[in-house]
């Protein structure tokens, strides 16, 4: 297993911002780690990585517990902390080989990174040069130039405008395919662009692990309808893969379904063969957005 969470909490005095969190995430997996601010997920993090000692509970990455004060795991852990502390006096390749010693790794790592993660054209510039997005992807060459099988980006893409955005969330999933990556965010539409596994928490508490196929699958398709008439129940619940019904008013009904192909037609159908028409159609869907507003409100 790449981490493995078992029952850790973290209290801050009398904060309390993990609250016995447990999950475990296989090798080669990409996971979207999504909670609101304050949800607790910098702290996991930083457990992750040593640099914060869980109150219970225990952490492990490629099966060795993490050990605060040792740092015998960072071999296996690439970390781009929130905000991205860089020396921004210092040139791209002059801090990449800063951080080449600190890990004791060869320099020609060091053009390897800078390529794989598109750092060319600037490799000559001052770090503080460099658009956000750059400055980002100067963080994550530093995670990754030991090569760890593990990666923990927090809050990677905040900050970025929409196309250095995209630009990182590709990076990202390149970088999935041959490591392990857990990756906080507050936005589920960034999990649903990078990810298939998403792990929500709020005030500290796991909310919800699952595959975004599950959840999707998981969603209601509700759809309201005014007939030119008034029917009977007997006669609606002929209606196939209806979860629920409302007749809310006169003649308007309101349908749940919990099948993801549109059921729009199969209302027509029905209507035609009940001799009723449509006057009005509305549908909507349940979002993993609405989920998510769901999950932690
Ligand atoms: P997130 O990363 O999801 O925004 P954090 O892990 O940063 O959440 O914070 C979780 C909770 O713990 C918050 O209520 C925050 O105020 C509190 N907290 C975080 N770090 C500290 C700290 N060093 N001392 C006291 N409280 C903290």
């Amino acid at each position: 297993m790449s981490i493995k969470v078992v029952e850790v909490s973290k209290k801050y005095q009398n904060q309390v911002a993990v609250n016995s969190l447990s999950f475990e995430i296989k090798k080669g997996e990409i996971v979207g780690f999504l909670g609101p601010n304050g949800a607790g997920k910098s702290t996991l993090m930083k457990m992750l990585t040593g640099y914060v000692i869980p109150t219970n509970g225990a952490l492990y990455i490629c099966d060795e517990l993490v050990v605060p004060t040792q740092k015998t795991t960072n071999k296996n852990i690439g970390y781009l902390p929130e905000h991205n502390p860089l020396y921004k006096e210092m040139y791209v390749k002059e801090y990449l080989s800063f951080i080449a010693n600190i890990h004791k790794v060869s320099n020609s790592k060091i053009d390897e990174v800078i390529h794989q993660t598109g750092l060319t054209p600037e490799a000559s510039k001052k770090i503080h040069q460099l658009s956000k997005g750059y400055q980002q992807r100067v963080g994550i060459a530093a995670a990754i130039i030991h090569n760890p099988s593990v990666l923990i980006l927090d809050e990677p893409t905040t900050g970025l405008d929409p196309n250095q955005i995209i630009e990182i969330r590709q990076l990202i999933k390149d970088l999935g395919k041959d490591k392990t990556v857990l990756f906080s965010t507050h936005i589920m539409q960034e999990v649903e662009a990078v990810c298939d596994r998403v792990i929500i928490i709020n005030k500290g508490d796991l909310k919800v692990d699952a595959n975004l196929s599950e959840l999707k699958s998981g969603q209601e398709q509700i759809i309201q309808v005014e007939f030119d008439f008034k029917i009977e129940e007997q006669f609606v619940k002929r209606i196939e893969n209806l979860k629920s019904f409302d007749n809310y008013h006169d003649n308007k009904w309101e349908f749940t379904f919990n099948v993801q192909e549109d059921k729009r037609a199969a209302i027509f159908d029905f209507a035609q063969e009940q001799g009723l028409k449509i006057l009005q159609m509305n549908t909507q869907n349940k979002t993993l957005e609405s989920l998510f507003a769901e999950f932690t409100k």
